[in-house]
Order: C-alpha cells, then sequence, then structure tokens
C-alpha cells in the first residue's frame, strides 16, 4: 500500500469508485478514459508498480488477474469475438498510475498494437 497511489485508495476503498468486480486479490473498474466500447482495467490489490516489478511470487495474483477479464468479457457477451489485454510498462508507454493494471479492451475491431 503505498498512501498516495490512486489504485491503492481504490483498493482500500478510501476512494470509492464502482467497482465491477472485487475480491482477496483483485479488483476491477471502467477505464475513465476509454479507447474502444468496453474498456476496462483489472488492478491487484498489492501495490506492484509494473511489469518490471512482478515476482514469482505475484503468480496468483497476476493469474487471477487473466480469470477475472476473461469473466468480465464473458458477462459482456465480448470473450467469442475476441478483445485485447495490453499492459503499458513506464512512461514511454504511457504508463500514468505507477501501480499495475490490465487494459481489457473490446467491442470493436482493434487495431494493430504501438
Ligand atoms: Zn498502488
Amino acid at each position: 500500500m503505498s498512501d498516495d497511489c490512486l489504485f491503492c485508495k481504490m483498493a482500500s476503498g478510501a476512494l470509492d469508485v464502482g467497482k465491477l468486480h472485487d475480491d482477496d486479490l483483485v479488483f476491477a473498474i471502467k477505464d475513465i478514459n476509454p479507447r474502444a466500447p468496453t474498456h476496462l482495467l483489472v488492478i491487484p490489490k498489492e501495490h506492484i508498480v509494473d511489469g518490471r516489478d512482478v515476482r514469482a511470487e505475484h503468480g496468483p495474483t497476476v493469474a487471477r488477474m487473466f480469470v477475472v477479464a476473461a469473466a468480465l468479457m464473458e458477462s459482456l457477451q465480448l470473450a467469442k469475438r475476441g478483445y485485447r489485454i495490453a499492459f503499458n510498462v513506464g512512461e514511454d508507454a504511457g504508463m500514468t498510475v505507477p501501480h499495475l493494471h490490465m487494459h481489457v479492451l473490446g467491442g470493436r475491431r482493434l487495431g494493430a498494437e504501438g
């Protein structure tokens, strides 16, 4: 937990946001600046900075992120047609909140990455 971290505040409940999913390891919200008809963020409750900070011990948390993303997209009936999962890492990738988060985008044909 980092006191000045937006996602840690959401994780602890200090900042009330409409969570689409909430369990012991991760939660999910809608991206406030959606780049696709459906744009979700799946976020670990533990403060992991970014992909460079992921360690073997984070395995269960990272796996849960994928499981939750799949379940949410299934519930939105977007699983069959497909969607994108992306992690930005650091400044060049446009990462704005330095707390690991998975972007889940779908609902239209997506262009190539980059
Ligand atoms: Zn954090």
